[in-house]
Formats: structure tokens, sequence, C-alpha cells
């Protein structure tokens, strides 16, 4: 579903991502675990398509069935140099791959992605649900799906808050501002169940999360996404995240570049040894 190869992208004409390469199958979650200033958001950002990251050379391609009404031009085959790479690591002759990084970020969003952020923005004068009924109706359109009435839309946006236990009084309050740190997280995940996305890449969803919003949390990706034709890329610091979301594939990003790649298992190590004994 997501294949990145050999990726370079510069903040602030800094090199943060140095090559990194990384292929997730639907399916599948991955967890991208590191150090503080590894890149993790950075890596989430330019997936995303933040202005001010730029991809300075390497190429992203993204498996989705929600490709109609985007620039045909920016759809096709992905083109991966041979030899650079396991072949089971390319995967792209099939329909419906398109090259990530020429697309627009909203219509990264319409083609399936979504980024959950490790620092949710606030949005004075603008409520939840305006906020979301837009976000979701703009994406329905760029599919060239009908917009959901205000009705519908209520109906869904309220089922989603009750599966994870927010009080849906929330839904009326300007987006995210008051909200403590776990609601924040949870909001966000609301916001996940109601556009469902293909490919969810949610960047220390954990933070700031006690205990029990940590399990609600969890149960919400898993109820949403562990899908056979949805992935999820889980980037966190900690490993208790993971016993609520089991991985199937851990990684190490350290200095911009996948160190290390196991299952589970790893993530314990990682929390028991350090991230630099690991990734050394
Ligand atoms: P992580 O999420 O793994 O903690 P980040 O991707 O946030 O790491 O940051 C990676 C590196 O990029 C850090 O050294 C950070 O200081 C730097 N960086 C991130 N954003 C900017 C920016 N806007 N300007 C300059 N440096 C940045
Ligand atoms: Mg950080
Ligand atoms: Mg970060």
């Amino acid at each position: 579903m997501l294949q990145i190869n050999n990726l370079y992208a510069t903040v602030a004409d800094k090199a943060i991502l140095n090559g990194l390469t990384l292929g997730i199958n639907a399916g599948e979650i991955h967890a991208i675990m590191g150090p503080n200033g590894a890149g993790k958001s950075t890596l989430a950002y330019t997936l995303g398509g933040r202005p001010g990251y730029a991809v300075t050379s390497g190429e992203v391609h993204f498996k989705t069935d929600r490709h109609a009404g985007l620039d045909p031009a920016s759809i096709g085959t992905p083109s991966v140099a041979e030899g650079e790479w396991t072949p089971d690591q390319v995967r792209g002759d099939e329909d419906g791959w398109v090259d990530l990084l020429a697309l627009e970020p909203h219509e990264r969003a319409a083609a399936g992605l979504f980024l959950g952020f490790q620092y949710p923005v606030e949005i004075p004068g603008v409520s939840n649900v305006q906020f979301l009924r837009e976000s979701l109706n703009a994406q329905r359109k760029a599919r060239g799906e009908a917009p959901l009435s205000g009705a519908e839309f209520l109906k869904l946006a309220r089922a989603q808050a009750a599966a994870l236990s927010m009080d849906a009084e929330m839904l009326k309050r300007p987006v995210n501002v008051g909200f403590s740190g776990g609601e924040k997280k949870r909001n966000e995940m609301v916001q996940m169940g109601i556009i469902d996305p293909k490919l969810a890449i949610l960047d220390e969803t954990d933070s700031g999360l006690d205990i029990d919003a940590l399990r609600v949390v969890g149960d919400g990706i898993n109820r949403i996404m562990r899908k056979p034709d949805k992935a999820v890329l889980l980037i966190t610091h900690y490993q208790r995240l993971l016993d609520y979301v089991q991985p199937d594939f851990v990684h190490v990003l350290d200095k911009g570049r996948i160190t290390r790649t196991g299952g589970p298992e790893l993530a314990h190590e990682l929390e028991r040894e350090g991230y630099r004994e690991i990734a050394a």
C-alpha cells in the first residue's frame, strides 16, 4: 500500500531524512520508534505534504482505490530503479498506485491518507462538527462521491464520538480549543473514525494519555484501522501503546533512516536497552 524508497528530505535546509526505505502492505500495522530528533515527525509531515518539508530525492508511492478525481498525471506505475531494493520491497504494477509526492496535501487526504498530529492544532471559531463535515465532504467531492447531509453527518459523528467515549458536546466546541492533551488525541481518533482513511500515520498518538485513555484510543485504532484493506504507521516513543495495538513490524528510526526492523519484541528490547544500544 505504501512504498517509500530511499527518501531524503530537508527542513529549513537541514537534512533530516537520510535514505529511508519502508514498504507497508494492506492489512499491516507498522510501528516506528526512535529517539527524540530522529526524524519521526519529519517523516509524517513529509508524507502528508506539509509546506517547508522538501524531498531532495527518493520516491513514495501509495496504492489506493480512492484515486478517482485526482490529477491523472500523478497516477501511474512507480518507476523504481533496479538493484537498489529487494524485490519484495518493490510492489507497483497494479492499478491504483499513485505518486504520493506529486499530490497536493488535500489530494493525499482524498486519496485516503490520514495524519494524526503529535501536537494537534487548535482552531478557534471553527466548531469540530463544521471542521469535520467540511473535511469529509471535500474528500468525498474530490473522489466524485455525493456529500453527506447535515443529518447524515451528525449521525456519523455522534456514533464515532460515542465509540471513543467522547462527550458529544465536544463536537460543538471549537476544534481542540481548551481540550486537554488526552482529549485532543481522542478527538483525533474521532476524526479518523469519521474520515475512515486507507492509511493512517499516527504521530505519538499516545503522548499525554493516561492508562484508561490509552486503552480507548488503542481500541479505536484497532476498530477503525485493523482491516485487510487498510494500514497504519504508528509513530511512538514508548512501547506501552503497542500493548493495545499489536504491530506486525517495529522499525527503529535513527538519524533519518531505518536502522533496524523486527517484530513486537523489538519494542520491548528498545524499552529495556535504550535506542542507542539497539540502533548501533
Ligand atoms: P522526532 O519527531 O523524531 O522527535 P523531528 O522530525 O521532529 O524528530 O525532528 C528531527 C530534526 O529536525 C530535529 O533535529 C529537529 O530539531 C529538526 N527540525 C524539525 N523541524 C524543524 C524546523 N522547522 N526547522 C529546523 N529544524 C527542524
Ligand atoms: Mg519528538
Ligand atoms: Mg516527533
